[in-house]
């Protein structure tokens, strides 16, 4: 995906998530067990702006329909655009645990970041997860969530 499209995709989301800022949001429920938040995803945004979904499914090269997520948990562990199954879903769901974050084993391997998919959010997990532990999920979620995506995607390295 070139910049422009992935900038362009930024200030559509932006401008979804301003015009739904005073709908409550679960963050718990919208929360992915392995940390990601589908709140801020884009996937998720698309289902409220057919302009989003058109952009993103071209991307990917499927359908409005088949682009757009409802979240983690509504979709049982399946991202809508992914054949595959998750393992982390498959894991957790057999617990009491809402996040990975209270997993003595935590993190495990099935949290493991992969450079061939640096372009994806899953590097973040990790991270976001560490956060979760030590804030909880909703002050990550409501002051941390969208800023550690937006550095990841957007940001600038710095030490
Ligand atoms: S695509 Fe993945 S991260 Fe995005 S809303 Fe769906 S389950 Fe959540
Ligand atoms: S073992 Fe723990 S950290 Fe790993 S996927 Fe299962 S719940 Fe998450």
């Amino acid at each position: 995906m070139s910049m422009e499209t992935l900038l362009k995709i930024r200030e559509m989301g932006r401008e979804i998530k301003r015009k739904r800022q005073n709908e409550e949001i679960n963050f718990g429920y919208m929360t992915a067990p392995c940390g990601l938040p589908c709140f801020e995803c884009y996937l998720y945004l698309a289902q409220f702006d057919e302009e989003m979904a058109e952009t993103i499914a071209g991307v990917h090269g499927l359908s409005k329909d088949e682009i757009k997520c409802k979240g983690c948990r509504a979709e049982g562990g399946q991202c809508a655009h992914l054949a595959m199954e998750c393992r982390v879903y498959k894991c957790i769901e057999k617990t009491n645990m809402k996040t990975c974050a209270e997993c003595n084993d935590f993190p495990c391997e099935y949290l493991h970041p992969y450079s061939d998919q640096a372009m994806k959010p899953h590097n973040t997990k990790v991270f976001n997860l560490c956060r979760i532990k030590n804030v909880g999920i909703e002050k990550w979620a409501k002051n941390e969530a969208g800023d550690i995506l937006d550095k990841y995607y957007y940001g600038t390295w710095t030490l």
